[in-house]
């Protein structure tokens, strides 16, 4: 049999559902996910390999308006990529109304997009069924959609169809990765990621936004199952810092448990974590910073 291979993107606003998406069909946790939006920085590429061949998911981080240069960096990786891949598969909530304003930029950028396009609506487990029809039919009066498929991710609904509708969208094409490869990101960044994903459930609101993590030591122990790593937390106020490390270090103690517990998880090892705090002001505003931690325009 010949294999089919592709890179399909997920687009779409902020917490809507794209990282959950992608880390169900790749059945491992690389992109993170929380209830809070704009979680995805980076474009994370995940693969799924299965008997039909390889898809390459971009998971983009969410499109909205652009605050600073985090921000515009952000929405120039998500609209970038959607001409060179072979699947643009656009996220959205179900409406109750009308298209919002962020989701009409989007719905008329996808229009001068030549790419097929699919369109998911995702937690309808949330929504009335009427909310759902009303979403089909204001969409596909605007886009030109290949498929439009309502589903709930958390719920395993409608899901099951989804790799073999992706497959007939991609042609016979090379195995880009191995087997049993799930990422292209270096273990750096996804530990890293990992870090930035416990800061943001265990945070109260204004304080994770202004959060950055870089991993500064992975160092694998000779002889043994042990890995050590070293992280810093970049924030931007005094007062952030002290939330972060918490009464006693309390705070820091429970966000490196849990990380830890998750990079143990991913690597297969035991994981000595080490992290560090530190005020950075205005760093999502410097390009150097942005370019430290892994935000890089190419
Ligand atoms: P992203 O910003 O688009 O990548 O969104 P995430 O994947 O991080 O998900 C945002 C939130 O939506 C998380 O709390 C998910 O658990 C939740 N979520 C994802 N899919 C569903 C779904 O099918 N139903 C419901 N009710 N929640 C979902
Ligand atoms: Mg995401």
């Amino acid at each position: 049999m010949t294999l089919k291979s592709g890179f399909v993107t997920v687009i779409g606003r902020p917490n809507v559902g794209k990282s959950t998406f992608t880390n169900y069909l790749t059945g491992r946790k690389i992109s993170i996910m929380s209830p809070k939006p704009q979680t995805t920085r980076n474009t994370i590429r995940a693969i799924l390999t299965n008997e039909l061949g390889q898809v390459v998911f971009m998971d983009t981080p969410g499109i909205h308006k652009p605050k600073n240069k985090l921000g515009d960096f952000m929405v120039k990786q998500a609209l970038g990529s959607l001409n060179d891949v072979d699947l643009v598969i656009y996220m959205v909530e179900p409406i109750r109304g009308n298209i919002q304003s962020e989701d009409l930029e989007i719905s008329s950028n996808l229009n001068e997009v030549q790419t097929n396009k699919i369109l998911i609506i995702n937690k309808v487990d949330k929504y009335e069924k009427k909310d759902v029809l009303n979403t089909i039919d204001k969409y596909s009066k605007l886009v030109d959609f290949k498929e439009i498929i309502p589903m709930s991710i958390i719920k395993e609904d409608n899901t099951k169809d989804i790799e073999k509708i992706i497959f007939n969208y991609l042609e016979k094409g090379p195995m880009y990765f191995g087997e049993d490869e799930v990422t292209d990101q270096p273990e750096k960044v996804v530990v890293s990621e990992y870090i930035r994903e416990k800061l943001l459930l265990f945070l109260k609101e204004e304080v994770p936004h202004g959060i950055g993590v870089e991993v500064i030591t992975f160092k694998e122990r000779t002889n043994k199952n042990l890995v050590d790593i070293e992280a810093t937390i970049y924030c931007e106020k005094k007062s952030h810092k002290g939330i972060i490390i918490g009464k006693q270090g309390s705070m820091l103690k429970k966000i490196g448990k849990s990380a830890r517990l998750d990079i143990e998880k991913l690597l297969g090892t035991k994981v000595y974590l080490t992290l560090w705090v530190k005020i950075k002001e205005d760093w999502r505003n410097s390009n150097s910073m942005l370019k430290n931690l892994g935000y890089n325009d190419k």
